[in-house]
C-alpha cells in the first residue's frame, strides 16, 4: 500500500544477515543474525532437538531483530515469557556507528548494567540489532490438547494454576486474543472439575 515507502528516512533492509552463527545444545543457546525469520529460528533449534518457544503468526516472515526490537510476546508468553526473557546477549550496531558486542552466553552473568535491556523493545531508536543468543529449551516428548471455555477470565486463572500445578509447571496456555468468536464450548458437564 505504499507505506513501506520512506519519506526522508533510512530503509534498512536486514534480509542479508540471516546466518545461524551458533547452535549450541549442551549450554541450551543459539546464536543467529537478526535478519533471520522467526521461523526460520525455530526451525534451526529443531534440527538440534531443542525448541525455541517464541511463536506468532507472522513467524514466516517477522525476523529476529523485527521480535526483539518490538518485545513481542506472541502465544506461548505466559510460560515462556516476551522476547526479552528469551534473549541472553545482543550485538548491535550504535547510531554512532560503533558495534556494541553483548552476545553473552551465561545464564548468570550478574556483571554491572545489562546494556541488552534498553535496546530490546526499543524499536531501532537506540540502534540496529545485527545478532541475538537466544534461550532454547527442550522439546516437549508429550502433549495433550485441550480447548476449554469458561465463563470468566478469574476462572481462566484458576484453571490455568490448577493446570500448572497438576503438570509441575509443564502447562503451555496460549494467549489467543477474542476475535468475536462466541461459541467455543462451555464446561464439559460430566467433568469433575466442570462444577
Ligand atoms: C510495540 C510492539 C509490540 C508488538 N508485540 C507483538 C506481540 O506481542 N505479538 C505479535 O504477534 N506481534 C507483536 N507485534 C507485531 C510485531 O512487530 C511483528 O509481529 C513482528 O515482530 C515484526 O517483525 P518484523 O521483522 O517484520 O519487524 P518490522 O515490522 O520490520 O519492525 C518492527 C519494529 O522493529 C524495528 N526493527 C526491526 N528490525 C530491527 C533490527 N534488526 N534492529 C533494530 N530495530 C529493528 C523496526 O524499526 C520497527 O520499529 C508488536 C509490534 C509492536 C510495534
Amino acid at each position: 500500500m505504499g507505506g513501506q515507502i520512506p519519506y526522508g528516512e533510512v530503509l534498512i533492509s536486514m534480509n542479508r544477515m540471516r546466518a545461524v552463527r551458533r547452535v549450541l545444545p549442551l549450554e541450551d543457546v543459539m546464536v543467529v543474525e537478526a535478519g533471520l525469520t522467526l521461523k526460520e529460528a525455530q526451525d534451526a533449534a529443531a534440527g538440534a532437538d531443542r525448541f525455541f518457544p517464541l511463536s506468532l503468526a507472522a513467524e514466516g516472515t517477522a525476523t529476529v531483530g523485527g521480535v526483539i526490537s518490538t518485545n513481542a510476546g506472541g502465544t506461548a508468553v505466559l510460560r515462556y515469557g516476551v522476547a526479552r526473557d528469551l534473549v541472553l546477549g545482543l550485538e548491535a550496531v550504535l547510531p554512532n556507528g560503533e558495534i556494541f558486542h553483548g552476545l553473552k552466553r551465561l545464564r548468570k552473568d550478574n556483571t554491572g548494567y545489562d546494556l541488552k535491556h534498553l535496546l530490546i523493545g526499543a524499536e531501532g531508536t537506540l540502534g540496529i540489532v545485527t545478532a541475538a543468543a537466544l534461550k532454547l529449551f527442550p522439546v516437549m516428548r508429550s502433549r495433550a490438547t485441550a480447548v476449554v471455555g469458561l465463563e470468566t477470565p478469574a476462572a481462566a486463572l484458576e484453571l490455568l494454576a490448577v493446570a500448572k500445578a497438576e503438570t509441575g509447571g509443564g502447562a503451555r496456555p496460549r494467549a489467543d486474543e477474542p476475535t468475536g468468536h462466541r461459541d467455543l464450548p462451555g464446561p464439559h458437564p460430566r467433568h469433575p472439575r466442570s462444577a
